[in-house]
């Protein structure tokens, strides 16, 4: 028996893909194409329980049956699928708090809530300006962060080294995502900013991943995920940098030059 395929609605799509930060929930390997899998394998079953992001290599294990039976059930996919969005909501949040805080270390809730510049009454119609004492910190951030990442780093093992980059992409999308907020609110569509930068920069994994390995999928090696991971980590820094630029760049009280070189140089 066929069953026929309804396209999932469009709004549930993107939250689905914007829960799992557009990476397939089973390998976590944020380089991967992905779609959209039905956990009871029923393709007109669009609702947000039913639905997971998978790779397509993940997606395949989905199929296989015989033998010891499939290698991926519904069960497990539902599993895999409930950890790492809850993963991804706290990465996010941590990210927020370390950029707003401007610091590597551990901050409280409680505290993001008071000096969150982000929050903003209803009553202020003029768009706010970013607090020049706060972006003239971020070279030093960016600089701790690459510190905080180094350990890892210098393991010399891969899924260390690529966790590394990735660590340090979410921090820096945590810039993003603050930086945003001295945009017009409708500035990136009718997506909120977090929405926004995890698809741009899910993009431009695909895009790295895809152009890393001219011969094929997997004939690059492993030590693609690192080049393609940090490849990504300059992509968000320049993203940053394009902001800033836009947003304080031709502020006479600002020295653009300055910062630019500081945050290029810094490491
Ligand atoms: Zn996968």
């Amino acid at each position: 028996m066929t069953k026929t395929r309804k396209p999932i609605p469009n709004d549930i799509a993107a939250e689905v893909l914007f829960q799992a930060d557009n990476t397939c929930c089973v390998c976590r390997g944020r380089e991967k194409t992905v779609q959209i899998h039905h956990i009871d394998e029923n393709p007109s079953h669009n609702v947000f329980e039913n639905l997971a992001v998978l790779c397509l290599e993940c997606h395949n294990k989905t199929l296989i049956k015989g033998g010891f039976g499939r290698q991926l059930t519904s069960h497990v996919i539902t599993k895999y699928r409930d950890e790492w969005s809850k993963d991804v909501k706290s990465r996010r949040s941590l990210a927020n708090r370390k950029a707003v805080e401007g610091q590597v270390g551990e901050v409280s809730l409680s505290e993001e809530l008071e000096t969150k510049p982000g929050v903003q009454s209803s009553e202020q119609p003029q768009l706010k300006q970013p607090p020049i004492d706060y972006i003239n910190s971020l070279p030093t951030f960016r600089s701790a962060l690459q510190q905080q990442a180094q350990p890892k780093r210098d393991t010399g093992i891969t899924s260390e080294m690529v966790q590394a980059n990735y660590d340090y992409i979410d921090s820096l999308t945590g810039i993003l995502v603050m930086l945003a907020d001295y945009y017009s609110p409708k500035q990136f569509g009718d997506q909120s900013p977090q929405e926004f930068f995890s698809e741009v920069i899910a993009s431009r994994f695909r895009w790295h991943y895809s152009v890393a390995e001219p011969h094929g999928p997997a004939t690059g090696g492993t030590i693609v995920r690192i080049l393609c991971s940090s490849s990504v980590a300059l992509d968000v820094e320049k993203m940053i940098e394009d902001m800033i630029f836009a947003l304080v760049g031709f502020n006479d009280d600002f020295d653009w030059d300055n910062w630019k070189k500081l945050w290029s140089n810094n490491t």
